[in-house]
């Protein structure tokens, strides 16, 4: 497989056109940025971190049904994908109150939800990822009624697996980020990454956040927690 031009370079990730128009491979950087970039850094290691746990947890989505971009680890930082053009929308679904969710609607950090609970943002720095509903997606053409209804199956799905997967490493799942992509074939299959940038994961027992809020917030031993995250992760117990 060859590697050709580069063709976007994303906050965390750059993506390459291969000799093969069907695949990409996705590199991931170390560079971290948050609130919406005005906040930005460098997380040592965090590129290789968030490959290997990405390719790790898609193989299993793929295993449980859920279609993916995942083809095969090239590297510590690079993985061979899938093609897909993404719907500009993150998906986030939540099962505990935190961040924007906590603030927009006053209720404290923490607090469980009497269902998972799930949201579309539009994908526009510029905007500052607006909070999009259902109606207006389709309003606006990004998507249609049956694209979303899939896109919505499976994110509540990737949940449920994930939930369970976390669990048996001792990590709560308290809310992530997913997006989605349709091949030139039409077909929609989840891309982008699932990472300790883009889930917040508490530990179990204490409660200590072992995801990205480390860095937003300033609590120290960032490195040091996606390193412990991985190792979790990739304990076959
Ligand atoms: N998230 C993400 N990318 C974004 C925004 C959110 O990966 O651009 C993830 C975030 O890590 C968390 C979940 O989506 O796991 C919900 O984030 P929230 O809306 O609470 O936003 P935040 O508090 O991170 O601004």
């Amino acid at each position: 497989m060859e590697k050709k031009e580069e063709i976007y370079e994303g906050k965390a990730k750059k993506v390459y056109a291969t000799d093969d128009p069907g695949l990409y491979i996705v590199s991931y950087k170390d560079d971290a940025t948050a609130f919406n970039g005005e906040k930005r850094g460098t997380i040592a290691d965090k590129g290789v971190v968030n490959n290997i746990m990405s390719d790790i947890i898609f193989a299993l989505l793929e295993e449980s049904g859920v279609p993916t971009h995942f083809v095969k680890q090239l590297s510590d930082r690079e993985t061979l994908v899938k093609a897909v053009k993404i719907f500009p929308l993150e998906v986030i679904i939540r099962n505990v109150a935190a961040g924007s969710f906590s603030k927009r609607y006053g209720v404290e950090e923490g607090t469980a939800l009497l269902q998972s609970t799930l949201e579309f943002s539009l994908k526009e720095d510029a905007l500052g990822d607006p909070l999009i509903n259902e109606d207006h997606v389709l309003a606006l053409g990004i998507a249609t009624k049956e694209e979303l209804a899939k896109v919505s199956a499976y994110a509540h799905k990737v949940n449920e697996i994930l939930k369970a997967f976390f669990l048996e490493k001792g990590l709560k799942l308290i809310d992530f980020k997913i997006e989605f992509g349709k091949t030139s074939d039409g077909v929609i299959i989840l891309a982008d990454e699932i990472s300790p940038d883009t889930c917040r994961l508490w530990d179990v027992e204490t409660n200590e956040k072992m995801d990205k809020d480390r860095f937003r917030r300033d609590l120290g031993n960032v490195e040091e927690t996606y390193q412990a995250v991985l190792a979790r992760v990739q304990n076959t117990k």
